[in-house]
Parts: C-alpha cells; structure tokens; sequence
C-alpha cells in the first residue's frame, strides 16, 4: 500500500512540545520574548473580517514588505524574489520536491538539520553527509561531483553548533556544487554575516529563512525563501495553493515591519548567549562560539544524557542530541536572563 521508502522510513521526531507542564523552554530554540503587540493587532484585525474568504495565495503583502526589508543587502530585489510558507520547513519540503527526484542524491553537513534526512527519504532520496572541518568550515568533499547529487542544504548558522561559514566561503561552494545550494538562515539574524547577497549572484542560490525565532513566531508558523525570480517562478509551482493563511501572512508582515522590537529583543538574546557561554565555561562545559540563539556544549566530566535528564526532572527543557559517527552533546537555547540565571544555578547545582 505505501511506498517502500516510507515503511523503511523513520519519522521525524521533532523536539519536545510538552503540553501542561510547566518547564523552562529551552530546547527548542523558541524565543523567550513575546511577539511584537503589532503582530497580535494585526492578527486581530484579521479575526474581525470574519476568515470567510482564501488568503492571498502569494502572500503579496509579505513579499511586498520584505522585498524593501532586504533592498540594501540583496541589489534589485522585487516581491518576485520571495516566496512563503508555512515555516520554513515548508520551503525545504518545496525545494526538496522541486529539485530532487526518486533515487536522486541530498548532501549536507554533519552535524546538522535532522529534517533534511527525513526530507530526502519521503522523496525516495539518498542522503550524504559531509563532517566539518576542524574550524568548521566544509572542504571540497562537501562540492565533489556526483552524477546523482541534485540538492545540497547548508544550515547556516549552523544547527546544533552555532557556527558560521562566512558567505565568501559559502560562495565558492555554491560556485563548485553542480546543484542547487539551499542556505538554511534560520538563525541568521544571531550572526555578523549572512549570505543573502549571494542570491543575485548565483541563480543556484537560495536563502532560506524563518520568522519562528528572532521575530518571536514559532507559533505562527511563516517563513520564506529569495532566489532570483526564475527560480521562484518555478518553485510556487510545487507549493500548496494556500499554504500561508491569512492570520500568518497579517502577522509576519506586521513583525517585520516593527524591526525596532525586532532589533531589541534580538539584541537581548545575543548578550544573553554570550554571558551564558562563558558562564558555562565556567561550570567545566567545553562550548562551541555560537552565532545562533543556542550553544552546543558537553561536560567535560558529566555525560550528556544525565544532564538532560537530570535538568528536566529539575524543570528545565534542553535538547538532548547524538549524531551517529559523529558525537553528543547538548545543545541549549538562548532564553530570558532569568531562565538563564535558572539554568546555570541548577547546572551548578549538579556538576
Ligand atoms: N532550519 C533549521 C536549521 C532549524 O533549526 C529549524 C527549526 N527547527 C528550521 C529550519 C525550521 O523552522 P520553521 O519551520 O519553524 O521555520
């Protein structure tokens, strides 16, 4: 009845969502402030025409605004550049489907997104992994030909490390890929650089990113793509026809458009992270420099899995993550300083 790849198929297993229990949150790379109260106005302004008719199946508004967002960074960008969804796994499982063909090959990094496996088994895919290099930065394995290779993701920021490869670097890859390169910046609004001028440069490259961290939206679920406009054209084809509803098309466009909130509570979070790091440190952690809302760390002394268990049991939520040939470790988000403060008082507490 089903197709063998997906019997053979395990599921992806997001993180924890723990429904009526109360735990400090930070295993999900959530944002611990709220969204902006222009968002939860606009959204409310929605609710009051009564939701009877279709979104805007092209989110029109959206693109509009984030078209001007990005005018500086990306030269000649239009509405025709962006598209939407519904998060922005949405937009993986798009280009994933656009791209990738049954027996066709997805190469990434390890470690890295989870989903992009999960993705390229529902679409009877091969994926190939590619192991940083010591500075954490990909060598030329990660750009070498292969007849079947069709789609390349890169997380960057990468997840769960937080690590950055700086977009003149990216560049090359792009240039040495034969395929399409997908430039997950789900967290791109925690780091120094992005990668989003490479779009005009390259038709082969696609930035992706997503509103459910640094605008506070996990719970609306929107995030978009920029490509060059050849590119969308092609790529609206495989999306659902409605695959942003109208109260997150109201929402992302109104959190975008309030980027003073944005920039404060973006701010917060990156002083956060750096105070957390080195407070960890501290505490005999081995931590990686995080450019995202999260660090990966291990204890040199104390294994992984007893710390997350020890930490939940105590009320706080981290992730828990080991990567097959490659290692564990935990990877935290960044949250208010009180849950910071919180979670550093009971890691004292333990280790
Ligand atoms: N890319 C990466 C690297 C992520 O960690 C996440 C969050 N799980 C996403 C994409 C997807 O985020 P969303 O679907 O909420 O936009």
């Amino acid at each position: 009845m089903f197709r063998p790849n997906i019997t053979a198929m395990q599921g992806y297993v997001p993180g924890e969502q723990p429904r009526g229990m109360e735990f400090v949150k930070l295993n999900t790379n959530e944002n611990p402030f709220p969204c902006s109260p222009a968002v939860k106005a606009a959204i409310g302004r929605v609710c009051q025409s009564g939701l009877q008719r279709y979104p805007d199946p092209m989110a029109t508004a959206f693109r509009e605004r984030a078209a001007e967002l990005f005018k500086h960074e990306v030269p000649g960008i239009t509405p025709d550049w962006i598209l939407c969804g519904n998060g922005s796994d949405d937009i993986l499982t798009i280009v994933t489907r656009s791209f990738v063909a049954p027996g066709g090959l997805i190469r990434f990094p390890r470690p890295s997104y989870i989903l992009y496996n999960t993705l390229a088994a529902i679409q009877g895919a091969e994926s190939e992994t590619v192991d940083f290099k010591s500075d954490w930065t990909l060598g030329s394995a990660f750009t070498a030909a292969n007849e079947r290779l069709q789609l390349a993701f890169l997380p960057n920021p990468n997840s769960p490390t937080g690590t950055v490869i700086a977009p003149d670097k990216v560049a090359k890859l792009a240039a040495a890929l034969p395929c399409p390169l997908i430039v997950d910046e789900a967290y791109a609004d925690f780091a120094t650089t992005n990668c989003l001028g490479l779009v005009a440069e390259n038709e082969r490259v696609i930035v992706t990113r997503t509103l459910s961290k640094s605008y506070s939206l996990a719970g609306l679920r929107f995030g978009f793509a920029v490509a060059q406009p050849q590119i969308i054209e092609q790529l609206i084809k495989v999306k659902d026809s409605y695959n942003c509803d109208s109260l997150s098309i109201a929402g992302a466009t109104a959190a975008i458009d309030d980027q003073a909130y944005f920039a404060k509570t973006r701010d917060a979070i990156i002083a956060t992270r750096e105070r957390m790091t080195g407070a960890l440190r501290g505490l005999g952690f081995e931590c990686i420099d995080s450019q995202a809302n999260f660090v990966w760390c291990r204890h040199g002394k104390r294994e992984s899995r007893d710390l997350y268990q020890q930490l939940k049991d105590a009320g706080v939520l981290v992730r828990y993550m080991n990567y097959a040939g490659w290692g564990e470790g935990l990877r935290i988000s960044v949250g208010s300083d009180e849950q910071c403060d919180l979670l550093l008082a009971k890691l004292g507490g333990m280790v």
